[in-house]
C-alpha cells in the first residue's frame, strides 16, 4: 500500500527533488519516477502538479458588472479582495508569451466577461496563439456587442454558460435585478444566427438556471425556450442554505435534479458539492485579472504574495507560499473539513 505523508513531507520531498530545474523540461525529468511510489494515486497527481505545468488556467476577464443580483458579492463589496477592473490586451499578449505551455483558459469567474472593452482583441489574440478561450461559469450576456458577437464566432470561442433565472423579464429581474430578460434572448438569437451563417458549432452555448422560490414554476417555459432556441439547459441547485423548495415534486420532475439544496448533496454525496473548487489550486489555478495568484475560482479574500504577470506562471506555482498552501489545502481535504474558501484560508496561512 502506499504510503501517506505527514505534515511537512510533501514540501520536503518536494523541495529536495526540484532542484531548480524549469518547470517545463521536467516532464520527461526520470529523477521524479520515485514520486509516485510514495504516494498514494490522489496524492501521486498532486505532487506532479508542482512539476507539470497546468495546460489550462482561470484568467478573470472582469470584475465589473452592470447587474445587482441580490447575492452576489461584485455590489455588495464581498468581491473587495480582487478589486475592480479588467485584464486588458498587453498582460493577456504577455502572459500568452510567458506561459505557452497554457493551452485553455476560462475567462468568466466575478464580473461580467463582456465588460472588458479588450474581449474582441484578446480573443483574436488567442485564436493567433491557438489558445481555447471558455465563459463556463457564465455572464449574464445582457450587453454584449456586435463586435464582440462576431468575434465569438470568428475565433472559435468555445463556451459561454449563460445565467437567466427564470423565463420572462418579471421573474427574471427579481434576482437579476437591473437585467433585461427580453435583450438577453435577442442576443442568444443573434449569436445563434452568425453561428449558422459561419457553419460554426462555437461558441456553444448552455443556459444555466439557478432555483430559487420565486422562479420554480417557470421551470417548464424556460424548457421549452430553451428546446426553441436549440441550447441545452441546466438547473442548479442554490446554494444559498436558506433556499427552502416549495414545489419539490414537480421540481424534481422536470429537471430531474437528485437534491435541490446543498445539505440535500452532503448528505447524499460522499464528496461536499464545494470540493470540486479545492482542485483548482492544483490544476486550473485562478489567476486574478491584474495578474495576482489565487488558487482557486472561489478565493476573493487573500491572494499569494506574486504576480503572474510579473514572474510568469511557472515561478508563480512553484513558490514558497503556494506550494505551502497546496501541502495545507491537501490537509483539508484529507480531513473532509468544508473548504469553500480554502485557497484564502491557506493563503492566508502561509
Ligand atoms: S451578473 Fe454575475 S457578477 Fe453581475 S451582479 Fe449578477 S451575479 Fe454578480
Amino acid at each position: 500500500m502506499a504510503q501517506m505523508f505527514k505534515t511537512g513531507e510533501f514540501a520536503d520531498l518536494f523541495s529536495a527533488e526540484r532542484g531548480g530545474t524549469d518547470a517545463a523540461d521536467c516532464s520527461s525529468d526520470s529523477k521524479y519516477d520515485a514520486a509516485p511510489a510514495l504516494l498514494s494515486k490522489e496524492e501521486s497527481k498532486i505532487y506532479y502538479t508542482h512539476i507539470h505545468l497546468p495546460s489550462m488556467v482561470r484568467l478573470e476577464a472582469c470584475t465589473l458588472c452592470q447587474l445587482r443580483c441580490a447575492g452576489c458579492g461584485v455590489q455588495k463589496g464581498g468581491n473587495d479582495g480582487l478589486g475592480r477592473g479588467y485584464l486588458t490586451i498587453e498582460n493577456f499578449t504577455r502572459f500568452c508569451d510567458m506561459n505557452p505551455f497554457v493551452r485553455r483558459i476560462e475567462l468568466s469567474n466575478y464580473g461580467e466577461i463582456f465588460l472588458n472593452p479588450d474581449l474582441v482583441k484578446i480573443m483574436h489574440h488567442a485564436k493567433k496563439k491557438g489558445i481555447l478561450l471558455s465563459a463556463h461559469n457564465g455572464s449574464n450576456f445582457n450587453t454584449v456587442s456586435d463586435e464582440q458577437m462576431l468575434a465569438l464566432v470568428e475565433t472559435g470561442f468555445r463556451s459561454i454558460s449563460l445565467s437567466i433565472d427564470g423565463a420572462s423579464q418579471q421573474t427574471y429581474s427579481k434576482y437579476r435585478i437591473g437585467g433585461d430578460f427580453d435583450r438577453v434572448i435577442e442576443n442568444i438569437r443573434k449569436l445563434l444566427a452568425l453561428k449558422k451563417e459561419a457553419g460554426s458549432e462555437y461558441p456553444e452555448l448552455s443556459w444555466q438556471f439557478i432555483l430559487m422560490e420565486h422562479n420554480e414554476l417557470d421551470i417548464g417555459k424556460a424548457k421549452e425556450l430553451a428546446a426553441e432556441l436549440g441550447i441545452p439547459i441546466r438547473f442548479k441547485y442554490n446554494w444559498d442554505p436558506s433556499y427552502k423548495p416549495i414545489h419539490r415534486e414537480y421540481i424534481m420532475r422536470e429537471t430531474g435534479l437528485g437534491e435541490l439544496t446543498v445539505a440535500e448533496s452532503r448528505a447524499n454525496h460522499k464528496f461536499d458539492p464545494y470540493e470540486f473548487f479545492c482542485y483548482q489550486i492544483f490544476f486550473t489555478p485562478q489567476i486574478n485579472w491584474d495578474g495576482r495568484l489565487l488558487g482557486c475560482s472561489r478565493n476573493r479574500y487573500a491572494t499569494f504574495d506574486v504576480n503572474v504577470f510579473e514572474v510568469g506562471l511557472a515561478k508563480a506555482l512553484r513558490s514558497p507560499g503556494y506550494i505551502a498552501a497546496k501541502e495545507c489545502l491537501l490537509r483539508c481535504i484529507r480531513t473532509k473539513r468544508s473548504t469553500e474558501t480554502a485557497s484564502a484560508s491557506a493563503a492566508r496561512s502561509v
